[in-house]
C-alpha cells in the first residue's frame, strides 16, 4: 500500500489545488498521502476532506524551509497540530518575509530589464505561499525564459540578479516549533543539502524521522539514509515532491514507501488512533 509523504498544492507552490491532488493520487494508487506545502498548513482542510470522500488516509503536513551555515535544509512536520502557537506563528512570519523576499526579487529584477510585475506575481501566487516558484512562471509568461527551470537557472539561483536570500531560520529551531505543535519532525530531501553534519544536532532537537525516499536520490543515496536512520533510530519517509503534472521533481506516487510508516509517524506524533 503506497504512501507518498512528499506534495505540493496551489496552497504553496504547487500547480494544482489540494482536492485535485487527492484525487490525482487517487488515480495513481496512491493510498496514503502527505500534504506538505511550504511554510503553510492553508491546503489541508481541502485535501483530508477530499481524501476521505475517496478514502485515502491523508497526513497533514508542512515543509519548513530553513539555513544552516549556508546550506539549505527544509523540514518536514506531520500531524502538526493546527490553530494557535508557536508553530502557527513561525509560519506566518515565514510567509510574511517569502512576500518581502519576492518584493525585493521583483525589485531587483525590474533592475536587471526584466518586465516582471509585483501584481503578475501576486495572481500567480494567488492565496498560496509566494515563492521563487512564482517569479519564475512569471519571467516565462513574460517571455524571459523558455521554461521554469531555466528561469531558476538565469534569474533565481544564487549568483543570478534576482537571487535574494531567504529570512534566516535555523532547522533546529523548526524541528523544535513540529515537536511543540505536536508533530513529527522529519529531515526533507538530505541528500540536497551537501553534508551531513546537521544530522545529530537536529536529532538532539527531536528530529525522528529523514527521508531517504526522494527523487533526486541516487540508489547509494537511499541506501546510505537508510543505514542512518537505522543506526539514529529515525523512521526512513520518503515522496515525491510532487508539484504540478511536467513540473521539476518527481509525478505522484513516483516514489513511495509502505503505508505502514504513516502509523509509525501517527504514533510518533502520539496519534495512532485518533
Ligand atoms: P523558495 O521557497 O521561494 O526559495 O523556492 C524554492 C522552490 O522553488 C522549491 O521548492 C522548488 O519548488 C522550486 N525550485 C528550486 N530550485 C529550482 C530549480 N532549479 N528549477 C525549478 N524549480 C526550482
Ligand atoms: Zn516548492
Ligand atoms: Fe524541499
Ligand atoms: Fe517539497
Amino acid at each position: 500500500m503506497p504512501a507518498d509523504l512528499h506534495t505540493h498544492t496551489t496552497a504553496s507552490d504547487g500547480t494544482l489545488a489540494p482536492a485535485a491532488l487527492v484525487r490525482c493520487a487517487h488515480a495513481a494508487g496512491v493510498t496514503s498521502l502527505a500534504v506538505t506545502d511550504h511554510d503553510t498548513f492553508a491546503g489541508l482542510a481541502e485535501a483530508d476532506a477530499e481524501a476521505r470522500r475517496l478514502g485515502l488516509t491523508f497526513v497533514p503536513g508542512v515543509e519548513l524551509s530553513t539555513d544552516a551555515t549556508g546550506r539549505e535544509v527544509h523540514v518536514l512536520g506531520y500531524f502538526c497540530r493546527a490553530g494557535g502557537g508557536p508553530l502557527a506563528e513561525l509560519l506566518g512570519e515565514m510567509r510574511a518575509a517569502r512576500w518581502r523576499r519576492i518584493e525585493e526579487i521583483v525589485s531587483r529584477l525590474r533592475s536587471a530589464g526584466a518586465p516582471v510585475s509585483l501584481e503578475r506575481v501576486a495572481a500567480i501566487a494567488g492565496d498560496g505561499a509566494a515563492g521563487r516558484a512564482h517569479v519564475a512562471r512569471a519571467l516565462v509568461e513574460a517571455g524571459c525564459a523558455g521554461s521554469v527551470s531555466e528561469a531558476f537557472e538565469l534569474y533565481l539561483l544564487p549568483g543570478r540578479p534576482g537571487y535574494v536570500p531567504r529570512r534566516k531560520l535555523h532547522p533546529a529551531e523548526a524541528v523544535r516549533c513540529v515537536v511543540e505543535a505536536g508533530g513529527v519532525a522529519v529531515l526533507a530531501h538530505p541528500g540536497l543539502i551537501g553534508g551531513d553534519e546537521i544530522i545529530p544536532e537536529l536529532v538532539a532537537a527531536g528530529l525522528r524521522g529523514i527521508e531517504a525516499y526522494y527523487p533526486a536520490h541516487d540508489p547509494g543515496q537511499v541506501e546510505a539514509y537508510l543505514a542512518l536512520a537505522d543506526r539514529l533510530g529515525l523512521i526512513a519517509t520518503g515522496g515525491s515532491d510532487f508539484h504540478g503534472a511536467g513540473e521539476r521533481w518527481g509525478d505522484l506516487g513516483s516514489v513511495t514507501v509502505p503505508d505502514d510508516v504513516v502509523g509509525r509517524l501517527a504514533e510518533a506524533a502520539g496519534r495512532k488512533g485518533e
